[in-house]
């Protein structure tokens, strides 16, 4: 009680940090029971070219198929993850079943189509990583070609560790985009020396394309950064025609957001994949 703790604005806060604790376990917990019954399945969000805006490749997105609550989005799954050692295991998950479903669409007689997996730091570092990775291509017979990691910026900040597991990563013919390009910590030189192919322009910046005026100098210059360094560039959170318009103007490569679709089941996007020519 707060007599016996002496301090009586601790003993406030106390039960409040711990409640908080416990659900952050609790949720890790739950988290861990989820892989183990399968419950997450990877949505597939179409990337398509701006020239012919036929698909290109598709970026896999976690979603969990909750027994009770239905299916909850990445937000209820990640951040916890991230926070533990669990994202290497959720992580490990992901590139396996997207290179399952790359086999499965295969087999089914569709074009192979690029996918793009999110990685996180943690991932990065696990020493395991690679051997992860280059497994997971050879239970499915998937061409390195095919896949793509989408690392952020933070990933790329002062870690050996990371840098040569991109490194060994490109090796195995695997493409590397960094994710919301611009709104973390860019180390312009980690882009020259790095073995990366892609920028993914944030959709901060473009949420209020055309009227922002900052907003559009920021994505041009992403866009002529990246080509000047020899870079594909990806914009992502496409919602309008007008934004389209401005980033194609722009020269950007490759467009993704909900103007074109939404992350889509496997079974969806294999649909629009049998339509695309
Ligand atoms: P992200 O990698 O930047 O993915 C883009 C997010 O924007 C996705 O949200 C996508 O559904 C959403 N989005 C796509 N187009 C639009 C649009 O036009 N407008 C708006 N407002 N949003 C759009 P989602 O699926 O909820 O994922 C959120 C974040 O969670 C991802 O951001 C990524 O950082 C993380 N994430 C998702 N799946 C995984 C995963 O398998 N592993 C890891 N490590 N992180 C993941
Ligand atoms: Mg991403
Ligand atoms: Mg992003
Ligand atoms: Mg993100």
């Amino acid at each position: 009680s707060a007599k016996t703790m002496g301090r009586g604005c601790y003993s406030f806060y106390q039960p409040q940090m711990t409640r908080q604790v416990a659900h952050y376990l609790n949720r890790e917990q739950e988290l861990r029971n989820a892989l183990q019954n399968n419950e997450f399945v990877l949505h597939y969000q179409p990337q398509f070219s701006a020239d012919e805006l036929s698909i290109i490749g598709v970026e896999a997105l976690i979603r969990w198929q909750h027994p009770e609550a239905g299916l909850l989005s990445a937000a209820e799954v990640i951040p916890v993850a991230e926070h533990s050692n669990l994202i290497v295991d959720v992580g490990k998950w992901v590139i396996g079943e997207a290179c399952r479903q790359y086999r499965t669409w295969v087999d089914a007689g569709l074009p192979g189509v690029r996918i793009a997996v999110n990685v996180a730091v943690r991932q990065l570092k696990d020493p395991q990583f690679v051997s992860i990775v280059a497994d997971a291509l050879a239970a499915h017979a998937m061409p390195g070609e095919f896949l793509e990691l989408e690392v952020t910026e933070s990933s790329l900040q002062n870690s050996e560790d990371s840098v040569s597991a991109l490194r060994r990563i490109e090796s195995l013919g695997v493409t590397i985009s960094i994710d919301d390009f611009g709104t973390g910590y860019s180390c312009m030189s980690s882009l020259k020396l790095l073995p990366i192919h892609r920028l993914k322009v944030d959709q901060s910046f473009v949420r209020d394309i055309p009227g922002d005026r900052n907003d559009c100098a920021i994505a041009t210059a992403i866009i002529v950064l990246g080509h000047e360094l020899g870079l594909q560039v990806i914009a992502e959170g496409i919602e309008t025609r007008e934004q389209s318009e401005f980033i194609c103007a722009a020269g950007c490569d490759e467009l993704q957001g909900y103007l074109f679709s939404k992350p889509l089941p496997a079974e969806s996007l294999a649909d629009l994949l049998r339509g695309n020519d």
